[in-house]
């Protein structure tokens, strides 16, 4: 690592911290990073230069624990902790020290908009006046080689190219992805995706994310050639990214064959001969029906994967009227029978955990939440400690913070971690 000092700025250039993401109340840094701090802020950027995360030090910044997160998608997504700590805080909801303040419509129980707040915008204004300084800084003299080498990508990468950078990522993954699995929270939402399946089988009313399209899977060249373009357009940042989201909606109805095959590529395209410490992971969403229709033979070729696997299914209720009302083709009888399935293979595989989503919400009827607070209450979770419950609040509910005394009276009958669902794009 190579520090220097320019004027009122203070570089260090590729610093190390542990790879995996830890779960911590105050923002750990993880993998290879650069750092630029001045007397007001702290800005982050990952191994391309590309600015990643910035973190106000001056009074006038909301709180020392918050921080501003630019994505993949490059949106900027406030982290927020929140105005209550404890048992009732944000761990207690979403599983994570933080909230993520998205600024795009959602699902959130607890919306803030942070475009509101002048000590936050002013933060916005600093990343323009860093880039300015280091415009000007780029000519010094006496810099080290490699603080010289950051200015210089840090300057390629200005906000036009951010924005086309976040293009290039859907055009080689064939769209943009609209939801990522609640189960990616664990490695901070940063995964690489790669589409091996549109479309997904049911087309429910509700749901604000689905596609047009009828499910149909991706060729094999297909999937080959977006991991080939991944690994380039990753480029070195590639050794900071410990997982895979294989989409879209319903990748596990893609079967074991493609799956396998695609997460075999990826691995050696991305993981192998460099020696890991750090297993990586693979997220996928699957559906009532694809959890049903898989045979074990998927569950034991995902199990000799080199990847901790988190399949996330799409339940939203166990009662046939709502299951009805929003408009979602499946009978509660199946519901059950692949929540039971759910626990079966997380019990049964080392590494794969499976974990699943039920709607919340003020138009719901008392049924619906009365079934699943008696299926959550009566059905042991997995004995190995894994799986998780994700409560969604439809995206048009109205008064959405007034249902977390909803979620907390269920959470406390379940037999399983219950958290909050927010729907996050990449
Ligand atoms: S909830 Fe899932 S299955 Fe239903 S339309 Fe949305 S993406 Fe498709």
């Amino acid at each position: 690592m190579a520090f220097s000092h320019l004027n009122n700025m203070a570089f260090s250039v590729e610093k190390q911290s542990p790879g995996i993401i830890s779960k911590a109340t105050f923002p750990l840094r993880y993998g290879a990073y650069s750092e630029i701090r001045t007397s007001e802020y702290e800005f982050i950027f990952n191994l391309n230069g590309e600015i990643k995360f910035i973190r106000g030090l001056n009074v006038n910044w909301p709180h020392p624990a918050e921080q501003l997160k630019r994505t993949d998608g490059n949106d900027w997504v406030f982290y927020s902790v929140g105005d209550v700590g404890g048992d009732k805080g944000i761990i207690s909801w979403m599983g994570e020290y933080y909230l993520p303040c998205l600024p795009y419509p959602s699902n959130a129980v607890w919306e803030i908009n942070y475009f509101a707040n002048s000590g936050v915008m002013n933060a916005f204004a600093a990343w323009s006046q860093l880039y300015a300084d280091l415009y000007g800084a780029q000519g010094s003299s006496g810099l080290h080689s490699k603080t010289k080498a950051l200015i210089s990508q840090v300057l390629q990468n200005h906000d036009g190219v951010l924005y086309e950078r976040s293009q290039e990522l859907n055009e080689i993954i064939g769209g943009r992805v609209t939801v990522l699995p609640p189960d990616t929270r664990h490695v901070d939402y940063e995964v690489i995706p790669i589409i091996i399946a549109d479309g997904c089988l049911y087309h429910c009313d509700f749901c604000c994310v689905k596609s047009p399209h009828n499910f149909h899977k991706r060729s094999e060249s297909e999937i080959t050639e977006q991991i080939q373009r991944l690994k380039i357009y990753y480029g070195r940042n590639l050794q900071n990214l410990n997982a895979l989201f294989l989409g879209n909606h319903d990748a596990l109805a893609a079967g074991s064959e493609l799956i396998c095959f695609t997460a075999s590529e990826a691995f050696n395209a991305f993981y192998s001969g460099n020696s890991r410490a750090i297993t990586p992971f693979l997220f996928l969403f699957g559906s009532v029906d694809s959890l049903l229709n898989s045979k074990n033979d998927l569950f034991e070729q995902l199990g000799q994967l080199p990847f901790y696997t988190y399949i996330n299914i799409g339940f939203e209720s166990v009662d046939a009227s709502t299951l009805k009302f929003i408009g979602k083709p499946v009978d509660a009888s199946k519901v059950r029978a692949a929540f039971q399935k759910m626990i079966e293979i997380s019990d049964s595989h080392t590494n794969i955990e499976i974990t699943g989503n039920f709607l919340v919400g003020e138009q719901l009827s008392s049924e619906h939440y009365k079934s699943l607070a008696g299926l959550l209450r009566d059905t042991p979770g997995p004995s190995n400690g894994k799986g998780a419950i994700y409560l969604s609040p439809l995206k048009d509910s109205p008064k959405r913070r007034e249902l977390l005394p909803r979620f907390y009276e269920i959470k406390s009958q379940s037999q399983l971690p219950v958290y909050i669902y927010l729907i996050q794009r990449l």
